[in-house]
């Protein structure tokens, strides 16, 4: 299957590629992350993804950023108690459309390989955007393989962040 892989981070990646892989899936890497605040921290995720990407020699596609509108929907999720879910919401639809435009069989996305992510309500909207969009998701647990992913990408060098990503979740780490 030709499968549209949403990457969140450079590591979060590796347990993924290699669960795909295996599979004989054919992957495409699918950038699109405007909750990774500020934007030097968003560049150089990004760059540790493109370096991985390359060091695989699989495609990763950029889709820019759209900072005002994450920004402007993530100020009122956080009122109203519903951050994450705006966010991964936000980010999986724009994967899912990608996925859908560019003919691929389905999509899934890293964020499934992180352990400080909600993984059944991640599932639950993947399975609810994909069968709107038209457009599988495949869900799998990437969890599985974790350590020996840190492993690798600890001797490929690749940088690790320390908070998830958006300005709230620095700010919660750092009080
Ligand atoms: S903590 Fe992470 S998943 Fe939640 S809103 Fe911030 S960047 Fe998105």
């Amino acid at each position: 299957m030709r499968i549209l892989l949403h990457v969140c981070c450079g590591p979060c990646a590796l347990g993924p590629q290699e669960a795909l892989n295996k599979e004989g899936n054919q992957l495409t890497g699918y950038w699109y992350n405007p909750n990774i605040h500020p934007y030097s921290e968003y560049q150089r995720r990004l760059m540790t993804a493109g370096f991985l990407f390359g060091n695989l020699q699989l495609s990763l596609l950029v889709e820019q950023a759209d900072f005002s509108d994450f920004l402007s929907g993530l100020v009122e999720a956080q009122r109203e108690g519903g951050r994450c879910l705006f966010c991964w919401r936000h980010r999986l639809e724009k994967v899912a459309l990608a996925a859908k435009t560019g003919g691929f069989d389905g999509f899934t996305t890293t964020l499934l390989a992180s352990g400080h992510q909600n993984h059944q309500a991640l599932k639950e909207l993947g399975l609810e955007i994909g069968g709107r969009v038209g457009v599988p998701f495949l869900y799998q647990n990437f969890r599985v393989n974790g350590k020996e992913a840190q492993a690798r990408s600890r001797g490929l060098g690749l940088y690790h962040q320390n908070y998830c990503g958006c300005l709230y979740s620095e700010w919660e780490k750092k009080i």
